[in-house]
């Protein structure tokens, strides 16, 4: 079973990621949590190239194809062979980020994200929990965090109010594996409400 967090940046996806695979775990699953951009050495090397340094180093389009080859190379050597093994694997972001962030920020180039995808990817999580949070509070929280890496927190509130919505409009668009998630309450609360979605998920 493949699971993708997506959500804005403060919005808690990475410890509730954290949170599902301990409990995963807790149950006797084998679970690789792992996420993106990254997750594999070559990914790992690409998140660099893009995340640090001059953000506008690259123009959109090859954000797009860098972005899109470290998810084949994370694909190649971390997600399939776990998949394979039989493995729950739990990726922090994945292809829905791509459609927003790089479909979205600089332009409409969602039409090439989504024919990368198919030519090179062609893969979607089975199910993908959208943590929905006020932008405010997840840009705020987002800067509260050491070592915090977000690209986009000089464009404001702004850019992350749409990039709630366009989260919001794919989770309808991809109905059949996106649940909507309320990040705005305690931790333990949004992780419990998700287990249990993923307990359901599991026992199909
Ligand atoms: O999720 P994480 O905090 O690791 O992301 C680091 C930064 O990269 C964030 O600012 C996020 O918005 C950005 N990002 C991006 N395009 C993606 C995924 C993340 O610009 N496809």
């Amino acid at each position: 079973m493949f699971i993708s967090f997506e959500g804005i940046d403060g919005s808690g996806k990475s410890t509730q990621a954290r949170l599902l695979a301990e409990m995963l775990r807790l149950q006797g699953h084998d679970v690789v949590l792992t996420r993106e951009p990254g997750g594999s050495p070559g990914a790992e090397e690409i998140r660099r190239l893009v995340l640090e340094g001059d953000p506008d180093r690259w123009s959109a389009e090859t954000e797009i194809l860098l972005f899109t080859a470290a998810r084949r190379d994370h694909m190649e050597r971390t997600v399939l062979p776990a998949l394979a093994a039989g493995k729950i694997v739990i990726t922090d972001r994945f292809a829905d980020s791509t459609r927003m962030y790089q479909g979205l920020s600089r332009g409409d180039l969602r039409g090439i994200v989504d024919q990368l995808h198919g030519l090179m990817i062609g893969r979607e999580p089975d199910l993908t929990f959208v943590i929905d949070m006020d932008p405010a509070k997840g840009l705020a929280r987002a800067k509260g965090r050491n070592g915090h890496e977000e690209r986009f927190e000089d464009f404001g509130e702004g850019l992350q109010s749409r990039m709630r919505e366009g989260f919001l409009a794919l989770a309808r668009e991809f109905s059949g594996r996106c649940r909507v998630v309320d990040g705005d309450r305690a931790p333990e609360v949004v992780a419990e409400e998700i287990a249990e979605i993923a307990r359901k998920s599991l026992a199909w």
